[in-house]
């Protein structure tokens, strides 16, 4: 099961949706990276690597960390400030110098 969340700064307006489960994959030997949802089990079960969605908190830059090689800076401006959108609650909005992330209660959904 996976679970979605949406986490918004009440200042600005700045959102994000997020998977529990990040972008599962695996590699096919013969078309390189394939990812595999939910509720897609059979692939699932496969899955070598996730590509974890992330945002960096200085410039807003949105990027994958590839668990087989990770990364622990941006990519845009190689801020380390950076966190996985999963566990966006309570950290600060990249876009306005006031906000705060937190869990839209509104929204949610499970696949
Ligand atoms: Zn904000
Ligand atoms: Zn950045």
């Amino acid at each position: 099961m996976a679970e979605c969340l949406r986490f918004i700064c009440r200042a600005c307006g700045k959102n994000i949706e997020s998977w529990s489960d990040g972008n599962p994959y695996y590699i096919d030997a013969s078309v390189g990276k394939q990812y595999a949802h939910h509720p897609d089990h059979e692939r699932l079960a496969i899955c070598t690597g996730n590509d974890a969605p992330h945002l960096c908190l200085t410039c807003g830059n949105e990027f994958v960390v590839d668990s087989s090689a990770p990364i622990k800076h941006c990519p845009e401006c190689s801020s380390l400030n950076i966190a996985d959108t999963f566990h966006l609650s309570g950290r600060h909005c990249p876009v306005c110098p006031a906000g705060y992330f937190e869990i839209d209660p509104d929204f949610g959904c499970i696949s």
